[in-house]
């Protein structure tokens, strides 16, 4: 469903990202772990073109993501990928001098071309589904860091991605409200919706993804289900880490 294929990124002459290839099944929920430096983020962002590969291919759902095209025709494809694809970052990036409401309504309504209407209808859903229908006229800068995480959801959610995409999203968020987002992101998984999820919380990892990816230095040094990665690595480097992290 998700396929990358022989991903090398780098800056400059720094190699990030060393010959990784991946593939992710529809409604699978994936981890991604790594110390810090190794390359999660820069492999996130290269599944939606936000940070291109230097060479190498990334496909969704039989398309390729990072297809060469004239400029004109790159933008209207590379568009039309980033709509089914949602991302989720560290920080909230909500629009400051938006409502809640009006954060989730933009992207449909400029980019699907839905009317006011179903937008409202399906922002009040979204919302709903996360537990903030009580929040959708307050602005970003009236809510708590895990309410603004719960509406940056929502707002990808309304786009009715078929995969999504966390990068550490509860990272930025004080202790107490960690749960609340790692709760919404839970329920997707029950949902099964198809996720990557870069996370330095193993317990997290270990109850809620179906497999567990270890990165270091820009390759990935083991995967495999949670209760082998996390019980019984074979690789010394991953046991390493683990054993600063767990
Ligand atoms: P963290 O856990 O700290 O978020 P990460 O695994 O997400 O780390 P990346 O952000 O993917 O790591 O970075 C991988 C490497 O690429 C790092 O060495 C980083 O310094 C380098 N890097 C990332 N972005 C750029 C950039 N725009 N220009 C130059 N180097 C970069
Ligand atoms: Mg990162």
């Amino acid at each position: 469903f998700v396929e990358i294929r022989h991903a090398q990124k780098c800056f400059g002459d720094l190699e990030v990202l060393k010959d990784i290839s991946l593939q992710v099944d529809q409604r699978q929920i994936v981890a991604i772990i790594g110390p810090s430096g190794s390359g999660k983020s820069t492999l996130l962002r290269a599944i939606n073109d936000l940070d291109p590969l230097t060479s190498g291919e990334v496909w969704l759902d039989g398309v390729q993501v990072n297809k060469q095209l004239p400029h004109r025709q790159y933008e209207l494809h590379i568009n039309a990928m980033r709509q089914q694809i949602g991302m989720v970052f560290q920080h909230f990036n909500l629009f400051p001098h938006l409502t809640v409401r009006q954060n989730v309504t933009l992207s449909p309504k400029l980019l699907k071309g839905i009317s006011e209407d179903e937008a409202n209808h399906l922002a009040e859903q979204q919302l709903e589904h996360v537990g903030l229908s009580d929040r959708i006229d307050y602005y970003p800068s009236q809510l708590s860091g895990g309410q603004k995480q719960r509406v940056a959801i929502a707002r990808a959610l309304a786009m009715k991605p078929k995969l999504m995409l966390f990068d550490e999203a509860t990272s930025a968020l004080d202790p107490e409200l960690v749960e609340e987002v790692n709760q919404v992101m839970k329920m997707l998984a029950e949902e099964h919706m198809t996720m990557i999820i870069v996370t330095h919380e193993m317990g997290f990892a270990e109850s809620v993804c179906d497999r567990v990816l270890f990165m270091d230095g820009g390759v990935v040094v083991e995967e495999g289900p949670p209760e082998v990665i996390f019980k019984a690595p074979t690789q010394e480097r991953t046991r390493n880490f683990l054993s600063k992290h767990l």
